[in-house]
């Protein structure tokens, strides 16, 4: 009899195990994986990006916008950052308060493992989950491949859907399934975007060029007034479509049949700099002009597309130069859908936190049954808010089990 089960050894599970385990309780974590911690391994390129400076409830994206306030108060960026200071783990800051190992990400999962074996938490890996039952309130039973285990208080922790190949399993919604509990239904987010074949041939040469863009997409907005989100981040081409931060970024708001519109000169007026280079130089090809401004075959790729050809600057009337202008300003590609979980970093919905607590994770309706990490309905902005999300949550439900 264990006082705390957790399934998944992943992020949320590992954190919620270390704070129950400091806490005296007996823990034992699940996992039907070789290794715990195999997406903080691989996250952020291999250094993890493990929070953010500026970390906000706006940051995130769950039906009730107030769910994730409580947790992320009382576990902070500055509270893991101290976790990493103990473990003497250096880090840097990149763009938009992106905090980074120096080295490895491989060091943060040693120091989750670590901790853990401090606090006395049992890890058992290549573990795999038959079924549970709840034999009373706070009594489960939890079947496995490696016998039967009870105890008081289920956490699952078994994450999102992304990475199939990775270990991700639906464990967790059926898990909700199982209690009637709701489930918010699940999409790929921070994922590239494919486009239709026709766009994708002719752009598929511009692959792995990049510079900053805005992205716009207008928000279903249940038929109230018209919202619109953007990014301003790097967009990158790639050889099915468009990816990059700025485009994982929007893909998280994106949903089949939205608009989405790209500026690809988001720091330039390009129709006062036709104008006035048409008054100063007119016999400056446009072509030559744009290539100061972006690379060369994105231009040249962009015109075709749109059928317009490089002239002498004189040649253009004003309505032409507004033409080539929101040409590069208000670009609407063609996009076709998204790479999906195959390379997702991150599941929009999940499990409804209508029925959860706030402060404690647990069920309102299930005593004793817990949900933390990307499970539940909330998903972070690409820059480590995800993973802020799986400690403040796994913290949360680790002082309650
Ligand atoms: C490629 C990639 C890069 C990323 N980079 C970043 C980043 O730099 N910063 C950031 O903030 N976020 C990043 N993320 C997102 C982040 O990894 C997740 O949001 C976070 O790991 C979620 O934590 P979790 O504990 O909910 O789930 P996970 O960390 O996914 O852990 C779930 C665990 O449950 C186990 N499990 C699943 N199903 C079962 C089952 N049926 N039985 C037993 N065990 C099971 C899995 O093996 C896994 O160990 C990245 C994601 C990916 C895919």
């Amino acid at each position: 009899m264990w006082d705390v089960i957790i399934i998944g050894a992943g992020a949320s599970g590992l954190m919620c195990a270390i704070e129950a385990g400091k806490r005296g309780r007996k823990v034992l974590v699940l996992d039907h994986a070789k290794r715990a911690g195999q997406k903080i391994i691989m996250s952020g390129g291999g250094r993890c990006n493990f929070t953010n400076l500026y970390v906000e409830p706006a940051n995130y994206l769950c039906d009730n916008p107030h769910f994730v306030k409580s947790a992320l108060s009382r576990y902070n960026q500055w509270d893991f950052i101290t976790l990493v200071g103990k473990h003497n783990i250096s880090w840097h800051e990149r763009d938009h308060g992106q905090l980074f190992c120096d080295d490895s990400a491989k060091q943060i999962v040693q120091m989750l493992l670590d901790e853990a074996r401090d606090a006395g938490v049992k890890i058992q890996l290549q573990c795999e989950i038959f079924s549970h039952t709840k034999i009373a309130d706070q009594h489960f039973s939890v079947q496995t491949k490696l016998g039967d285990f009870q105890c008081q208080s289920l956490v699952v922790a078994t994450g999102g859907l992304s990475l199939p190949k990775m270990g991700a399993t639906p464990l967790a919604y059926k898990i909700a399934d199982q209690y009637l509990l709701p489930v918010k239904s699940t999409r790929a987010g921070l994922v590239p975007f494919t486009l239709q074949q026709n766009q994708k041939e002719k752009l598929a040469t511009l692959s792995g060029i990049s510079f900053p863009a805005t992205a716009t997409c207008q928000l279903k907005n249940g038929g109230k007034k018209e919202k619109t989100i953007s990014f301003t981040e790097a967009l990158l081409f790639t050889h099915r479509g468009l990816s990059g931060p700025v485009i994982l970024q929007i893909s998280n708001y994106w949903q089949a049949g939205d608009k989405l519109v790209l500026d690809l000169l988001p720091n330039q007026d390009l129709f006062e700099l036709l104008i006035k280079t048409q008054q100063n130089r007119p016999e400056q090809a446009l072509k030559t002009l744009l290539a100061l401004q972006l690379p060369k075959r994105v231009i040249e790729c962009l015109l075709s597309l749109a059928e317009i050809e490089s002239l002498p600057l004189k040649q253009y009337n004003e309505k032409q130069l507004q033409q080539i202008a929101e040409l590069f300003h208000n670009w609407s590609p063609q996009i076709n859908g998204t790479e999906g979980y195959r390379t997702a970093e991150v599941t929009l919905g999940g499990i409804d936190t209508d029925l959860i607590s706030s402060k404690t994770m647990q069920c309102k309706n299930v005593a004793g049954l817990y949900f933390i990490g990307e499970s539940l309905d909330v998903t972070g902005w690409l820059g480590g808010f995800n993973f802020q999300w799986a400690w403040a949550s796994g913290w949360a439900a680790g002082q309650d089990v």
